[in-house]
C-alpha cells in the first residue's frame, strides 16, 4: 500500500521557472559525471520547487538516490546559504555526519572551513560554515539555547526512516518551531528525507503538521533482484553460513561484487579473515597475474573497538598465523571452499567506528582482475552506499541494544532483522544491474519478522529525553506531538527518577493514582536539572558532576563518568585458551592484573570507594606512564578503552567548563590521588547520582534460603543480585552499597560497586525516605541496631528491609 498522501508527480506542466538566486559551485569533471548518474538529479527541479513552495517537505528515495550528498548541494545553489544563515543536516550516526560532511566539501570544491560537522563536542564549524552535518543530538542542544535556531534558513533531517529517539523528538520540535518563525518573518524550511516510503507516521499525524506536507519520491532506478531463501532452518553458526555461501559465488558465478551483512565487528574481522585465507591474494600474484600492488593494509586493520559490540581480541600477528577450519562439512556435497579460483578476492571490513580512510576504500574501484566482497555490518544497509555490488549474502541478524524495563540495565542481543530491513539489505544487489540476494534463513522465518522496527522512542528509557524535553520548558511531556509516543509507564518511570535526582520539582501527591501520573507528566525542571541539562551524559552521572563543584572533587568525578561510560577497562582473561602455554600465559597476565587492581583500590577510606576507586587509580596510573600501548599490555588495561576515556575527560571538561565559566578547569591528564577527604566525598557524590542503585546486604536473620547467603536486595528487583567476583569489594561486603550496573550471568550480579555509610541516605536521597503519617514528622533517619532506614514509599529501603517488622525510632 502506497501512502496516502498527495506524491509529486515528476511529470509536471508547469514551465521550468528560473530559480531566484545561483550561487556557482566549481565541481570537478569527475564529480560532475558521476552526479549526473544519481536518480535524485532528476527531481532537482520538482525538489527545489516543493521547497520553495511549502514549509515542510519530505523526500523519499532508495538508498544511494543522492538524498544526503546531494539535497544539500542544490539549497547551497539557491541561495539557502548565504550570509545570513546555514544549512543544517542531522544525521543519526556520527560516521554519517562526519562523511558526509568531508563528501560534500569535496563534490563542491570547498573546505572544511565552509562544509563542516559537529558532533557532541568535537567539529570543525566556523563562522564561515554554511553546509553543517550533525548528529541529531547536537541539534536539539542548540534548540535548547535558541529555540527558534534562528542561524538556520534550512533544516535537513536526514535518515528519518530510522526512527532514532533524538530524530522524532527533533521532528516533533520542528513541527512548532517552522510556524514560530512563519510569524517571526524569518521562514524557516523543514526538509525530512527518508529510505522507505513508510511516512505515514509524519504525514497521518495531525498532531504534528497542521497542514500535510508534499511528498516527494525519487525514482529509485532499482534493477531486478532475485532473492534466495535457505531451505533448511536457520543456524546458528550463520558467520560459517556466510563463509560457505561467499564461496560458492566467488566460485561459480559471473563476475559481480558481494556485499555480506553481519552484526558485529568481531564477526566481521573474522569472516575477513577466513575468506583471505580461502582467497588469498599473494598465491595469485605469485602465479603471475600482473596485478597493480595493492595495499595489503587493507587486510590486517587494526579493530577499532565500537563499545557497543563484541570485544575483539583479534591482532595483526593471529590474522597471519591462525589455520583457517575449512572443513565445514554442511552436508552439502557440491560445495567445496577450497579454492580453485584463479579470481582472487579482494576482501574489506566495513563497520561504522573503522577509520574513515578505511572505509573510503569501498567506494573505489578494487583492483582489476579482482572481485570485490565487502563485510559488513548494519551500516551498509541504508547509511552507506558502496558501488559495484551484485550480490548480497544476507544474516538476518542485528545487533541492537535491549533494556531491562525493570532495571533499565542494557545489553547487546543479536536479533533477526525486521522485513524492511531484510528488502532493504536486498536491495544493495540492484544498484548497478540485475542481482542476487542470499538470505540465511527461510520464507517461513521471514515471514515471522516484524514488517518495521519498533521506533527506539518506544524501546529505552527516556530519562536522558525527558531531561532535554524539560530543560526545553515542555512541562507536560504527555501532549508533545511525538511522531510515536513512548509508552506512559516509560515516561512516569523517567519523571520519578528524574524528581528522585532532585532534576524536577515534585508534583503534589494527592488524589488517585490516574491524577498523579497526569501531576507527574507536567512538573518542571528545577534549577539543579538546569544544569545537569547541558551535561552530555545520562541524568545520574549528570547529577554527580553537577555537586562536585565542592572539594574539588570535579576531576574525579569527570573521571569516573569517563570511566563507568566506556565499557570494559580491563582484558578478559578468562577466555579458552588454544595451548597450555597460552593458558599459562592467561593465569600470568590475570595475577598481574589482579595485584594491580588492589594497588589501585587503596588503603582505607579510598579503598571504600572500591571499584569505581580502581578505575580512577587505573587512569591516574596510566596516565603518569604516558597513556602507551606498552604499559596498558603490561597491566591489563584495554589500550583503546584508555584513549576513549582521555578523549571522554577533555569533553566532559569543556562542558564543565561552559556551564561553571568560574571552575577554570584544566585537564591535567596526570591526576593526583584523591586525599582521604575526598574519596569520602566521591562515596557521597556517586550515592547522590545513583540513588536508585542502592542494595543491602542481607542480615543473617533476614536469610530466607541459601540462594540468600550473601546476597544483597535491592530496590528494583526481588530477586537476590551478588557482588561481582571481579569486584575489590567481592570478599569485603559491605552493609549497603551502590552498583553501577545489574549484569545477569548465572547470577544476577552487581557492576561498579561502592560502599556507603548508612547515615548518608536519609540525608542524600530524602526522596527515597519518607515519612509517611504526619509528614511533618521528624526527617528521616537511620536506626544502627536494625540496620533499618525508615521510609513511607515502596522504595529501596523499604522493600530493603522488607523481612523487618517496623521500627520506631
Ligand atoms: P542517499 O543519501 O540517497 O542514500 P548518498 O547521497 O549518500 O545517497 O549517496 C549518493 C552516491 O554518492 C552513492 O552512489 C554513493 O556511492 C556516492 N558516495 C557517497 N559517499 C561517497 C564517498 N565518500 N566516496 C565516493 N562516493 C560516495
Ligand atoms: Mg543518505
Amino acid at each position: 500500500a502506497g501512502p496516502s498522501v498527495p506524491v509529486c508527480q515528476a511529470a509536471s506542466n508547469k514551465p521550468p521557472r528560473k530559480p531566484a538566486v545561483f550561487i556557482p559551485v566549481d565541481r570537478s569533471p569527475e564529480i560532475q559525471e558521476a552526479r549526473l548518474k544519481l536518480p535524485i538529479l532528476a527531481e532537482e527541479q520538482i525538489i527545489m520547487e516543493a521547497v520553495s513552495e511549502n514549509p515542510i517537505v519530505i523526500i523519499c528515495g532508495e538508498t544511494g538516490s543522492g538524498k544526503t550528498t546531494q539535497v544539500p548541494q542544490f539549497l547551497y545553489e539557491a541561495g539557502y546559504a548565504s550570509s545570513n544563515g546555514a544549512i543544517g543536516i542531522t544525521e543519526p550516526r556520527r560516521v554519517a555526519a562526519v562523511s558526509m560532511s568531508q563528501r560534500v566539501a569535496k563534490e563542491m570544491n570547498l573546505s572544511d572551513r565552509e562544509v563542516s560537522y559537529q558532533i557532541r563536542y568535537e567539529g570543525n564549524v566556523t563562522d564561515e560554515t554554511q553546509i553543517k552535518f550533525m548528529t541529531d543530538g547536537v541539534l536539539l542542544k542548540e534548540i535548547q539555547k535558541d529555540f527558534l535556531l534562528s542561524k538556520y534558513k534550512v533544516v535537513i533531517i536526514d535518515e528519518a526512516h530510522e526512527r532514532s529517539m533524538y530524530t522524532d523528538i527533533l521532528i516533533g520540535l520542528l513541527s512548532r518551531i517552522v510556524p514560530l518563525r512563519e510569524k517571526k518573518g524569518l521562514p524557516l524550511k523543514l526538509i525530512v528525507m527518508s529510505a522507505t516510503l513508510r511516512v505515514e507516521d509524519f504525514t497521518d499525524n495531525n498532531r504534528l503538521f497542521s497542514v500535510t506536507p508534499p511528498v516527494i519520491q525519487v525514482d529509485a532506478r532499482q534493477f531486478p533482484v532475485t532473492v534466495h531463501f535457505n531451505k533448511k532452518t536457520p543456524l546458528d553458526d550463520y558467520s560459517g553460513e556466510c563463509f560457505r555461501k561467499v564461496c560458492k559465488i566467488h566460485r561459480m558465478l559471473p563476475p559481480g561484487g558481494i556485499l555480506v551483512f553481519l552484526t558485529g565487528q568481531a564477526e566481521v574481522h573474522s569472516l575477513c579473515r577466513r575468506l583471505r585465507k580461502a582467497f588469498p591474494f599473494q598465491k595469485n600474484n605469485a602465479a603471475g597475474n600482473a596485478l597493480p600492488k595493492i595495499d595489503l593494509d587493507n587486510y590486517s586493520v587494526v579493530p577499532v573497538d565500537e563499545g557497543d559490540e563484541d570485544r575483539d581480541t583479534e591482532t595483526d600477528d593471529d590474522i597471519a598465523g591462525s589455520d583457517i577450519d575449512l572443513d565445514l562439512g554442511d552436508g552439502d556435497s557440491e560445495e567445496d571452499e577450497k579454492s580453485d579460483s584463479s579470481l582472487p578476492l579482494y576482501v574489506l571490513p566495513l563497520y561504522s567506528l573503522l577509520a574513515p580512510e578505511k572505509q573510503a576504500k569501498v567506494f573505489r574501484a578494487p583492483p582489476p582482475g579482482t572481485r570485490l566482497c565487502v563485510v559488513a555490518t548494519n551500516v551498509a544497509e541504508t547509511s552507506l552506499t558502496i558501488p559495484g555490488i551484485k550480490y548480497v549474502v544476507d544474516c538476518g541478524k542485528v545487533k541492537k541494544r535491549f533494556y531491562d524495563k525493570i532495571t533499565g540495565v542494557s545489553s547487546f542481543r543479536v536479533t533477526w532483522i525486521s522485513q524492511a530491513s531484510a528488502n532493504q539489505r536486498a536491495g544493495r544487489a540492484g544498484r548497478t544491474e540485475p542481482g542476487h540476494c542470499y538470505r540465511l534463513y527461510s520464507s517461513a522465518v521471514f515471514m515471522d519478522f516484524e514488517k518495521f522496527s519498533a521506533p527506539e522512542i518506544t524501546k529505552r528509557p527516556v530519562e536522558d529525553l525527558i531531561l532535554q524535553m524539560k530543560a526545553l520548558n515542555i512541562e507536560k511531556v504527555i501532549n508533545f506531538p511525538f511522531p510515536t509516543p513512548p509508552p506512559t509507564e516509560a515516561l512516569a518511570a523517567a519523571e520519578e527518577l528524574l524528581i528522585a535526582l532532585g532534576a524536577l520539582k515534585e508534583p503534589p501527591m494527592m488524589g488517585r493514582l490516574t491524577q498523579q501520573l497526569a501531576a507527574k507528566l507536567s512538573c518542571p525542571i528545577s534549577p539543579l536539572g538546569r544544569i545537569m541539562a547541558t551535561f552530555p551524559v545520562a541524568p545520574r552521572y549528570a547529577k554527580m558532576l553537577a555537586l562536585s563543584r565542592q572539594h574539588d572533587c570535579l576531576p574525579y568525578t569527570i573521571t569516573i563518568v569517563s570511566a563507568m561510560t566506556v565499557r570494559e577497562l580491563f582484558e578478559e582473561f578468562d577466555r579458552p585458551a588454544v595451548s597450555e602455554e597460552e593458558t599459562a600465559k592467561l593465569k600470568g597476565k590475570k595475577a598481574r592484573l589482579l595485584q594491580m587492581q588492589r594497588i589501585w583500590a587503596g588503603q582505607g577510606p579510598m579503598q571504600m570507594l572500591g571499584d569505581l576507586m580502581v578505575m580512577l587509580g587505573a587512569v591516574g596510573a596510566c596516565e603518569y606512564a604516558g597513556c602507551t600501548r606498552k604499559f596498558c599490555e603490561e597491566n591489563g588495561l584495554r589500550y583503546k578503552a584508555m584513549l576513549e576515556i582521555r578523549r571522554l575527560r577533555g569533553q566532559l571538561t569543556t562542558a564543565v567548563n561552559s556551564v561553571c565559566t568560574d571552575a577554570g578547569l584544566y585537564i591535567d591528564p596526570k591526576m593526583k590521588p584523591p586525599t582521604e577527604a575526598q574519596a569520602t566525598y566521591l562515596r557521597q557524590i556517586v550515592l547522590a547520582g545513583l540513588g536508585d542503585h542502592v542494595a543491602r546486604r542481607v542480615q543473617a536473620e533476614e536469610l530466607l534460603d541459601d540462594k540468600w547467603k550473601n546476597a544483597y536486595k535491592t530496590a528494583l528487583l526481588d530477586d537476590p543480585v551478588f557482588i561481582h567476583p571481579s569486584s575489590v569489594l567481592f570478599k569485603q561486603l559491605p552493609e549497603f552499597v551502590v552498583y553501577q550496573e545489574i549484569v545477569e550471568t548465572t547470577k544476577l550480579y552487581m557492576k561498579g560497586v561502592s560502599a556507603v555509610e548508612p547515615e548518608w541516605i536519609p540525608a542524600l536521597l530524602p526522596p527515597y525516605c519518607h515519612f509517611g503519617k504526619p509528614l511533618e514528622n521528624p526527617p528521616p533517619s537511620y536506626c544502627p541496631e536494625t540496620g533499618r532506614i525508615r521510609c513511607h514509599r515502596p522504595s529501596v529501603f523499604y522493600r530493603v528491609s522488607w523481612q523487618l517488622p517496623a521500627v520506631e525510632v
